[in-house]
């Protein structure tokens, strides 16, 4: 089904039990409530302990254990400060841009960008790499900030395919060019701790924009991917440890 048409009926006739554990994405943007703000970061986690402790209860935990005292909190806690910190748009990074003084034209890469997401049809971890690599149009962006827009993303509850998306629609609007390539191959636990429980697949998704969509291009970026760790490098980092 290529046309929106068709593809939007196919929507329609899907059931949540039919959908199952199949990843399916509806749109780019995340599936938020216009109402997901209104709650203060303090009353969410008020609002998630209390529901926490009631799954927990029904589950026939006792809470009164010390143990499990605390944990309906630490849940609540870390939903909205750590891992679903990135469904709200004043923790998104700040980006400050330079100007390309050196005439740098060829690509930049950053590889092996590690994050820590969770799928959105299951609550478990998505664990893997991302890698990145854009052309300037003449603005550069500071490397760490590579890193802080894909965990950004990947504080959400997410599907792999949106995350590719959200963060190549970011960095295209970010750098004011369509020449951005990602690369990103990640571990869904959903699949290995859990329903097949196949321990060994990972999941790639890419994303190949302006000049990236060209094969030198795109094989010049993958080449870079599969280059090993600089072996000095390696040595400098473990002989810090
Ligand atoms: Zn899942």
């Amino acid at each position: 089904m290529l046309d929106g048409k068709s593809n939007f009926s196919h929507k329609l006739l899907l059931t949540d039990e039919d959908i199952g554990d199949d990843h399916i994405m509806t749109s780019l943007e995340t599936p938020l409530r216009p109402d997901a703000f209104e709650l203060s970061d303090e009353e969410k986690m008020q609002k998630i302990a209390h529901h926490f402790r009631e799954i927990m209860l029904t589950m026939g935990l006792d809470l009164t254990d010390d143990s499990l005292r605390g944990t309906p909190k630490r849940v609540a806690k870390m939903y909205v400060q750590e891992i679903f910190s990135g469904l709200n748009p004043k923790n998104k990074p700040k980006v400050a841009l330079f100007e390309n003084k050196y005439g740098y034209s060829e690509m930049l890469v950053e590889k092996d960008i590690t994050f820590y997401s969770n799928c959105e049809h299951h609550f478990v971890p998505i664990i893997g790499k991302a890698h990145i690599a854009y052309i300037s149009n003449g603005s550069v962006i500071g490397l760490s900030k590579l890193n802080r827009i894909v965990q950004y993303f990947a504080k959400r509850p997410q599907v792999q395919e949106r995350l590719t998306m959200q963060i190549a629609q970011e960095l295209c609007s970010t750098l004011g060019t369509d020449d951005v390539a990602i690369v990103i191959d990640a571990h869904h636990l959903c699949v290995s701790s859990r329903g097949v429980q196949d321990v060994n697949s990972s999941t790639i998704t890419a994303y190949y924009g302006g000049q990236f969509m060209k094969e030198g291009r795109k094989n010049e970026f993958l080449q870079y991917l599969s280059l090993p760790p600089s072996a000095q490098v390696s040595e400098v980092l473990q002989s810090k440890k």
